[in-house]
């Protein structure tokens, strides 16, 4: 199974980014757009595992977000990678408690490095992606309208494990487990 840990996503904050999707569709740009039902918050991407190993993915996902509380964040700005001017993949920055998420993730990490997933080499980049292209793409006169674009505030409350199938007609995800970001807020 090819499988990778993230951060669901609230109804109306898909519902922004299709707003924003409409907007760079009606200017012109033209991508292969991610399903609104496909939209999520990588935190870690695991590659091909084997069955025998999901109890311990789960059990190694809970343990990561005890304790943890809810993070909030907004949608914000608009990139690419590996750069908007030379677009494969076009996404939406996130603000807010992205420090308090980046500690997540790297927790996550650290426990998974312990189950034999590597950590990866390149600095975690949290983003929402909202498009690909086959071929690099300028798309800094599309984006650029956009760049203070900002959602609605969300609160990430939940981590999932998610098995990705890649069909020709795109990719589909299954939640295999979720976990809640079980701690206190404290004011
Ligand atoms: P497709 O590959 O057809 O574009 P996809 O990227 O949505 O579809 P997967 O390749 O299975 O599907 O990836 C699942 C998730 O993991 C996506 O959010 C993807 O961006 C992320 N991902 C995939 N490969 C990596 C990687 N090497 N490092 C970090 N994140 C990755
Ligand atoms: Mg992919």
């Amino acid at each position: 199974m090819r499988l990778f840990v993230a951060a669901p996503l609230p109804g109306f904050l898909i519902e922004d980014l299709q707003v924003l999707r409409r907007s760079l569709q009606s200017a012109g740009l033209k991508a292969r757009w991610v399903p609104p039902g496909n939209m999520h918050l990588t935190l870690k991407f695991l590659g091909e595992v084997g069955s025998q190993q999901l109890p311990s993915l789960g059990d190694t996902i809970r343990a990561a977000v005890t304790s943890i509380p809810p993070i909030t964040l907004v949608a914000k700005g608009i990139g690419g990678f590996p750069s908007l001017r030379h677009c494969r993949v076009l996404w939406v920055g996130l603000d807010g408690e992205t420090q308090r998420l980046i500690a997540l993730q790297q927790r996550l990490s650290g426990k998974l490095q312990s189950l034999g997933f590597p950590r990866e080499r390149r600095a975690y980049h949290p983003h929402l992606t909202l498009a690909r292209t086959r071929l690099p793409l300028d798309a800094r006169h599309w984006t650029a309208p956009f760049a203070d674009w900002t959602s609605q505030t969300m609160t990430i409350d939940q981590l999932a494990l998610f098995a990705s199938t890649l069909k020709p007609t795109g990719a589909e995800y299954r939640c295999l487990h979720r976990a809640t970001l079980t701690g206190q807020i404290h004011p």
